[in-house]
């Protein structure tokens, strides 16, 4: 990798006070007692893979989870103090936190920000209680309220709600009730997730076994759009699938992962992508703290004990997944210059005729500078990277 290229920093918190019905991250609940010997790790883990390339300059970290806002002001110190010891970390660095609005109340919230937290992402989910009940979410609408008039007096300008949509039973009114809520809240980001049903989740036995109705994909489809609609009235900016931003708010941290650009994961089941090499790391916590005790002397970068599996991505592999993740952007999609800049070849003379194809069924619009999904094309886009890879 080379020295001058910035990293951005993933730290997976796999700990949550209760499972939420539709989750299937790599989270875990009663193991409050492994919180700390978990945050020890972690910055070894950072010390690790700075060790291997020295000097690295990071400009953002996100605490992502699981739950980030189960641990101490003490115990996010300590992460931090491993961040800036081991890599370069810019000045104006992006720092975000995933947090329950329960656990966002005026003390801590001032301690976030004495260490230098400048982000805040809160999982508002829904305003409706009975989608907050399915869910299983230990929050409802008045702590968001609450943790967003905080999170304003402790001095956070840069916040993020989350929303899901297409919920059994969910209907547009209620869907509307929850963006108008939000919306009032005026958060400077705002992400949107068509719930998914994941294997293993009570949501989706539930569905399988007739207790709930399936997610109706049309009103899925209906509730995007007024959303689309009323964000956009409200001077929010798409940037990507899932995702709008006042102007000059977008996330740069996730903005890494859709250019495709180099990304530390450390804690367990993180991901990461530096020097070539995607990597994911053990998913067990107690695995993974017991792994960070071994020796690391022969970890070339970014690996370090606690990788799990690894693979070195051919430059094939690397322009496969980097369109994937640039066309999720809506505005820019595939920069032409920047891409043959990277990989010393123009996108048409590696995609022309798949690309070509799309554009004749309008799912994609072509220019001079750039290559992007067209609004068609966002609904089909599964059937469009499929042919990419
Ligand atoms: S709080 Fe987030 S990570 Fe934890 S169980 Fe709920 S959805 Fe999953």
């Amino acid at each position: 990798m080379s020295a001058c290229e910035a990293i951005s920093i993933y730290i997976h918190i796999p700990f949550c006070t209760t499972k939420c019905t539709y989750c299937a991250f790599n989270t875990y609940t009663n193991q409050e007692s492994l919180i700390q010997p978990f945050t020890e790790a972690v910055a070894r883990e950072l010390r690790i893979v700075g060790s291997s390339a020295p000097g690295t300059p990071a400009h953002t970290v996100f605490f992502g989870g699981g739950t980030p806002s189960l641990l101490t002001p003490r115990q996010l110190d300590a992460i931090l103090q491993a961040v800036t010891d081991s890599f370069v970390l810019a000045a104006g660095a992006e720092i975000s936190l995933e947090a329950n609005p329960n656990d966002l109340d005026r003390d801590y919230l001032a301690a976030l920000r004495s260490l230098g937290i400048n982000r805040l992402s809160i999982g508002m989910q829904s305003a409706v209680p009975s989608e907050l009940a399915l869910f299983a979410r230990r929050h409802d609408n008045d702590a968001v309220v609450r943790a967003v008039s905080a999170a304003r007096a402790a001095g956070f300008d840069n916040i993020n709600l989350d929303l899901i949509y297409g919920v059994p039973h969910q209907t547009l009114d209620n869907w509307a009730t929850s963006l108008n809520q939000m919306l009032a809240l005026q958060p400077e980001h705002v992400s949107l997730y068509a719930l998914g049903l994941e294997d293993g989740t009570p949501m989706k036995r539930w569905v399988e076994r007739g207790q709930l109705p399936a997610p109706d994909d049309d009103l899925s489809a209906d509730m995007y759009e007024l959303a689309t609609e009323r964000l956009t009235a409200a001077g929010y900016e798409q940037y990507e699938i899932s995702n709008w931003s006042k102007p000059g708010r977008a996330c740069r941290h996730n903005l890494q992962y859709w250019y495709n650009l180099p990304y530390i994961g450390v804690g367990p089941g993180a991901h990461g992508f530096a020097g070539g090499i995607r990597y994911s790391t053990i998913l067990n916590p107690q695995r993974y703290i017991r792994a960070l005790q071994n020796d690391a002397a022969d970890c070339p970068f970014p690996l370090t004990p606690a990788v799990a599996e690894w693979t070195a991505l051919d430059q094939r592999g690397e322009i496969a997944e980097t369109l994937i993740m640039s066309l999720r952007l809506t505005r820019q999609g595939v920069e032409r210059a920047a891409f043959a800049r990277r990989f010393g070849v123009d996108l048409l003379d590696v995609h022309g005729e798949t690309i070509e194809r799309f554009a004749r069924f309008g799912l994609l619009s072509v220019d001079d500078e750039r290559v992007r999904l067209t609004e068609r094309g966002r609904l089909l886009s599964n059937v469009i990277f499929r042919e990419l890879v």
